[in-house]
């Protein structure tokens, strides 16, 4: 069965990669003026403004955080950057925190030179040594699975099972999973292990863009909703049958978009999520 379309933007959050072109500040402001209501905070985006000066701009125009990203990129082939990662980690944590954010997204990471199994171990030590500061700081951990084209150099974590096994070894309130159908839509275990996500209490977040054919960048190149492949409504029915009915977040990175005039990219932004999300 396939979901109904969405009636209005009560459930829509925009990451503020997606216009990356505007100050955190701009962003805010568009966001708030287009009636949209969650907002998922790039730590890069903030540059010098410390989050807690963040947390009061977001909330001054009413908006709720959804995500802080990213945390993660466990994986090293020597110790002393193994190291060096989980001290990254507990900042953003804290950040994440000072921000008001329920969640830090971690792009796991992945160390050329090694092998992925190596890799998958370092991230599960990763996650497990900073778990502890996850909790005082009230923060989920959520792992997101990258398409495995990005197996390379940027995640270990590929796929939704995966995903779901490690979030299922931590068996904690603080250790989650994120769903982005952009990196998981041409799984055919895509459905059940959703189900599974959702019936185990992991499912945290679910992400929408779309798959342009043919692709002409690896990382910058995704299109809005409706313009590619991703039958991205019949996956947000899977995600809502296990349960989930929280934030849909607009996750789009494109230098054919940030090229765009952003004001002109937003409503096409609130129309594609009206019309195929
Ligand atoms: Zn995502």
């Amino acid at each position: 069965m396939t979901a109904q379309s969405l009636t209005d933007l009560s459930r829509c959050c925009v990451h503020t990669i997606t216009t990356k072109p505007w100050s955190f500040r701009e962003s805010v402001q568009s966001f708030a003026r287009a009636g949209i209501p969650g907002i998922t905070v790039w730590s890069d985006d903030l540059h010098d403004l410390a989050p807690k000066e963040a947390k009061s701009i977001i909330a001054d125009h009413g908006l709720q955080v959804v995500s802080y990203c990213r945390g993660g990129f466990f994986p090293h082939l020597d110790t002393a950057r193994r190291n060096v990662a989980i001290d990254d980690n507990r900042r953003l944590l804290d950040e994440a925190s000072a921000i008001g954010s329920p969640f830090l997204v971690l792009v796991c990471g992945t160390a050329a030179g090694q092998s992925l199994t190596v890799s998958r171990e370092q991230i599960r030590d990763g996650i497990e040594t900073i778990l502890p500061h996850a909790e005082s700081c009230g923060v989920k951990l959520v792992i997101e699975p990258l398409h495995p084209m990005y197996s390379d150099a940027r995640s270990a974590i590929n796929t939704l099972k995966q995903a779901n096994d490690m979030a299922e070894g931590f068996a904690s309130p603080w250790v989650g999973v994120a769903i982005d159908a952009y990196h998981l839509w041409w799984d055919s275990d895509l459905q059940n292990e959703i189900q599974r996500c959702g019936k185990n209490g992991n499912l945290a977040a679910f992400h929408v863009s779309d798959w342009k054919t043919p692709t002409e960048d690896m990382l910058l190149d995704r299109g809005l909703m409706g313009e590619g492949c991703i039958d991205i409504r019949e996956i947000r029915s899977w995600v809502e049958s296990a349960g989930y009915d929280g934030f849909i977040e607009v996750e789009i990175f494109s230098k054919k978009y940030w090229e765009m005039d952003q004001p002109q990219f937003l409503d096409q932004i609130v129309k594609a999520y009206l019309d195929h999300v």
